[in-house]
């Protein structure tokens, strides 16, 4: 009897906050590729966004919690979080690996990430440790076609045009998020007074 591997999606991401667009391309990602469970990883300190302001790692942890709690395929990784220095997708994958030895993994990413790619760390490494997938995004075109077919993935999904960049200014101004992210997650926002000119701090 062959036993089928668990097939493990991972969803990255800075998720400042993390947003219903997310869900979606996860939940999208998971129905499509039949995966048993999806990871959120929130970054640590994103090689990407070094110059940006962003909200400490363990608010970020935290509504992620909040936001995958009630899909029991969705779980929340420190991986990124836990580990010191930028966080790189192939330190990402490697841990992940060594938690879960005999799985594969499927790296979920947005048709904005997913051209920055090919510049990635150890690019032709992350080839061999998961399969990508790259799913659209309003305001973005999805091109693959410079990446191997072997290894990558064009996914269209519902169209949510919403960025954290969006939920950070509306929270700012004083503009509501509700329906843009979790109900759980507004709550969250409201209770620590994220986005606002004096947040409330949580040990990170
Ligand atoms: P920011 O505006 O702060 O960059 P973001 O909304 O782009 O935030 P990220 O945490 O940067 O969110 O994105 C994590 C991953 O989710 C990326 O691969 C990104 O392309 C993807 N993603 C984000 N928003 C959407 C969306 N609305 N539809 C599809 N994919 C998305
Ligand atoms: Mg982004």
């Amino acid at each position: 009897m062959t036993v089928q591997r668990r097939r493990v999606g991972v969803m990255g991401g800075t998720f400042d906050p993390i947003h219903h667009g997310h869900l979606v391309a996860a939940s999208e990602v998971a129905a499509r590729f039949e995966l048993d469970e999806v990871v959120f990883v929130p970054t640590g300190q994103s090689s990407f966004k070094q110059d940006q302001d962003v909200s400490p790692a363990e608010h970020r942890y935290l509504m992620t919690v909040i936001a995958t709690a009630s899909n029991p395929r969705f779980t929340t990784s420190r991986v990124d979080i836990d580990r010191a220095g930028l966080t790189y997708t192939v330190d990402t994958l490697r841990d992940l690996r060594s938690e879960r030895p005999d799985v594969d993994l499927f790296f979920i990413t947005g048709a904005d990430a997913i051209e920055q790619i090919a510049g990635w760390k150890d690019a032709e490494e992350l080839w061999e440790m998961a399969h990508f997938v790259a799913v659209s995004r309003p305001g973005h075109t999805l091109s693959v076609a410079a990446l191997p077919p072997s290894v990558v993935s064009a996914l269209e999904i519902p169209a949510l045009a919403i960025s954290s960049t969006d939920c950070r200014a509306r929270a700012k101004a004083g503009d509501p998020v509700w329906y843009l992210v979790p109900d759980g997650v507004v709550q969250y926002i409201a209770k620590y007074g994220l986005y606002r000119e004096s947040a409330v701090k949580v040990a990170s």
